[in-house]
């Protein structure tokens, strides 16, 4: 007995230009349909053809039926008293992914935290999401229908000087480099002015250091680059980052210097330091950090270590977050300090899941305790 089943629709959301213009061409249309319809879903957050009135009515039934436009669903939407705002999407298979958007510069700069991965392999020894381990890579659909999702419960983008996001940070759940084919044409639609349209500057992506795929990247890349470095030793950084011991600081050093190289404007690499209680914050620390940095073009920035049940770390004083900090700056470096912020709504980004951790949770005990966060 043979079984017929409906042939599957492919989901627009996540196609890179290219892939949507081969799209159009694999249906009997022309190349520039993709830019029209890449603008009615990205720009004005459209998931409904019959609402794509330059397109004819022909092509509107057709596409409904070969095609979809297909966003990560909401679980929850909440905004703390900052203005920071924090989505729990449902992906695919019912797993959840969480997106922050926090705003900076008095309202002119909202910066959109975005995850690559459900968990992650990579395993750090003081991040939350290493500790839940890895579940899935997110398609490429998942990853930009977070900046979608933002976007379209902000409002729509009336111009380019008022855009709902301005800024978007690779810093979610997830390393993204592990996640290089989706991650990629993701960015692209960031990029795009028929996409989200954000300069390169704007668009970061954060890695604990993948070497061969960060040199893939900077052949066809280059938005901002953010490395987690976290120690100046090897010693050190081999405990914190466990991917060290595969690429160590010389190796992932250099390597930003290539990647520096290719971009085609004048760059630096930002160099994040998570500040931990008596591991990585005192003043030996800060003179093996900036001797080691010499060479490369960069800043840094020292994010205080986020706690979470269990850990086995705790955050540096603010006393000695700020010595550290000026330990530096008498070694020549200006390091801002990356607040917290979202934190009634548990919304820091890079530590965007300590509510998840627990996967036997059910469901609805999950939603109760955000909700009560948000509170
Ligand atoms: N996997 C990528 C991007 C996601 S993590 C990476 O590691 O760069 C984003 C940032 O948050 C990284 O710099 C990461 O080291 C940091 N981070 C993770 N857990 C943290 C915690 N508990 N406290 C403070 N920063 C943390
Ligand atoms: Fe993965 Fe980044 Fe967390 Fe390390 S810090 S476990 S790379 S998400």
């Amino acid at each position: 007995m043979t079984t017929t089943t409906a042939p599957q629709r492919t989901n627009l959301l996540g196609l890179s230009r290219e892939e949507m213009e081969h799209f159009f061409l694999s249906i009997g249309e022309k190349k520039f349909r993709a830019a029209q319809v890449m603008k009615w879903i990205h720009h004005e957050g459209c998931d409904d053809f019959a609402a794509m009135t330059n397109l004819s009515k022909a092509l509107r039934t057709r596409l409904a039926e070969v095609a979809e436009i297909r966003g990560p669903g909401v679980v929850y939407e909440g905004s703390s008293s900052d203005g920071t705002r924090k989505w729990v999407l449902e992906v695919e298979d019912g797993s959840y992914v969480e997106t922050v958007l926090i705003p900076a510069d008095n309202g002119k700069r909202r910066t959109l935290c975005v995850s690559s991965q459900v968990g992650c392999s990579l395993d750090c020894s003081f991040c939350s999401t290493g500790k839940q381990g890895f579940q899935r890579n997110l398609t490429a659909a998942e990853i930009i229908g977070q900046v979608w999702v933002a976007q379209r419960s902000v409002g729509p983008r009336k111009d380019t000087a008022n855009r709902p996001v301005t800024n978007v940070v690779m810093m979610g759940m997830g390393e993204p480099l592990m996640n290089y084919d989706n991650v990629v044409p993701a960015m692209k639609l960031m990029l795009d002015d028929d996409g989200y349209g954000l300069s390169k500057r704007r668009v970061t992506l954060s890695t604990s250091g993948v070497v061969p795929m960060l040199d893939r990247l900077g052949d066809e890349l280059d938005v901002s680059l953010a490395i987690s470095l976290h120690a100046a030793t090897d010693e050190l950084r081999n405990e914190l980052v466990p991917l060290n011991r595969k690429y160590n600081i010389r190796t992932l050093l250099d390597a930003c210097k290539r990647y520096l190289a290719k971009c085609q404007d004048t760059r630096m690499v930002t160099i994040e330091y998570t500040l931990i209680k008596d591991v990585n914050d005192q003043q030996e620390h800060a003179e093996q950090l900036a001797a080691l940095l010499e060479e490369l073009p960069c800043k840094i920035n020292l994010i205080p270590f986020n706690p979470f049940p269990h850990s086995g770390y705790e955050k540096p004083s603010r006393n000695q977050t700020m010595r550290f900090q000026q330990w530096l700056y008498e070694l020549g470096y200006t390091a801002p300090i990356r607040t917290t912020r979202g934190d009634d709504i548990d919304a820091a980004c890079g530590q965007l899941v300590g509510r998840v951790k627990d996967r036997t949770k059910r469901h609805e005990r999950y939603i109760r305790s955000i909700q009560i966060d948000a509170d």
